[in-house]
């Protein structure tokens, strides 16, 4: 059973020299009675937060938890679609399509009480279940919805924009009637958001020397709802552009995972007096809005309201890249990595 290891914790930007690919003996059965199931991966979901998971545990990392923290050799769990090969689990039986708690590997052992769900395998593709239909996109359901409350007409700026999660808020947004901007690293994925997925503007951050100043010519009128994906001076350039009672939803802070030093704190002071809401949030903490996420994406979805942007490399191998890649803005919308033909 191939797998994804890191050799070593990882402090500052990931590189593809920090991880190796292993093996270990496949073992195809589960004891009678365990409820286990063992899963054959077929996409596996390549996300930021995991290089907060493998770092060494500084003072200010303390809130995540240490069981939470990816150990060197260790298999690196993470979400994805597989098919069950083996159950002891009644809820499933061989070739059930399912998604949820997988790993960085072939073959994933699924113990009772992990999350798994059964998914349709035939309305969309499979790879949708660990994109627009799976963590991504209760992340931006619930951010966007949950968090922060929005009303039409309202003026949203989203960060990392053409992102997983960036660019399904962007979608919710057009879709409740409100106005959107995003920002993103590249003049490809800037034209994305403006030609393919609807925004009414977005631009390239990379080329805005004073981000306060851009965030003013796009919103002459300020911002009522900032999505959070990336943290430091975008965090603070919003907050400054902020109208009263503003929401902000801190979903991320991704220019602040390989690089703590890049840490800059909007002005506390403009927060109070235009009453803003800062809020952090973690799609976990949403699950109860699950049920209505799907239901409501999955309409969106068969009437063209909205599209799924997914960005897919092939093989277990191609993990450790694709994972580096995020720091480096290589990905265009939902990175997954594919490992068998489907
Ligand atoms: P993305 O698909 O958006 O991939 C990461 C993107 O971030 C890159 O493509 C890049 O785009 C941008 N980026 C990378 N480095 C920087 C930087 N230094 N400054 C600004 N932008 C940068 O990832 P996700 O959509 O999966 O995640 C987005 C954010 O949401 C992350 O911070 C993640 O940790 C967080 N998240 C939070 C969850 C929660 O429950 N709170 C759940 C899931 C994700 P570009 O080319 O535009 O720079």
């Amino acid at each position: 059973n191939k797998h994804i290891i890191i050799k070593h914790a990882i402090d500052g930007l990931a590189t593809e020299s920090d991880f190796e690919l292993r093996s270990a003996p496949l073992v195809l059965s589960v004891a009678h009675g365990s409820r286990e199931v063992v899963v054959k991966n077929l996409f596996l979901s390549i996300d930021p937060y995991q290089l907060n998971r493998m770092k060494t545990c500084s003072s200010s990392q303390k809130t995540i938890a240490a069981a939470a923290r990816i150990q060197p050799g260790q298999r690196i769990d993470a979400f994805g679609v597989g098919k069950v090969v083996v159950s002891g689990n009644e809820e499933f039986e061989r070739d059930d399509v399912v998604a949820g708690l997988l790993a960085w590997e072939e073959y994933t052992v699924v113990r009772p009480g992990t999350t798994l769900t059964k998914v349709d395998p035939h309305e969309f593709p499979l790879s949708y279940h660990a994109s627009i239909l799976g963590t991504s996109g209760l992340t931006a359901y619930a951010g966007f919805y949950d968090i922060c409350k929005p009303k039409k007409g309202e003026k949203v700026f989203v960060s990392a924009a053409s992102g997983s999660v960036g660019n399904l808020v962007g979608q919710y947004a057009k879709l409740s009637g409100c106005y959107v901007v995003g920002c993103a690293g590249s003049k490809r994925k800037v034209d994305l958001l403006k030609e393919k997925l609807g925004f009414d503007d977005a631009f390239n951050y990379k080329e805005e020397p004073d981000l306060k100043s851009a965030l003013r010519r796009y919103f002459p009128e300020g911002i009522d709802i900032y999505f959070d994906n990336v943290g430091s001076t975008m965090l603070d350039a919003a907050v400054a552009n902020m109208n009263i009672f503003g929401r902000v939803a801190v979903c991320g802070a991704i220019s602040e995972y390989a690089d703590p030093g890049k840490r800059a704190a909007p002005d506390m002071i403009d927060v109070i007096y235009k009453r803003i809401t800062l809020r952090g949030f973690l799609a976990v903490d949403h699950l109860h809005l699950y049920a209505g996420f799907l239901s409501a994406t999955s309409d969106h979805l068969r009437h063209g309201r909205m599209r799924a942007v997914e960005d897919i490399s092939t093989g277990l191998e191609s993990v450790p890249s694709a994972f580096a890649g995020l720091f480096r803005g290589d990905n265009v919308g939902k990175k997954l990595v594919q490992l068998t033909s489907v």
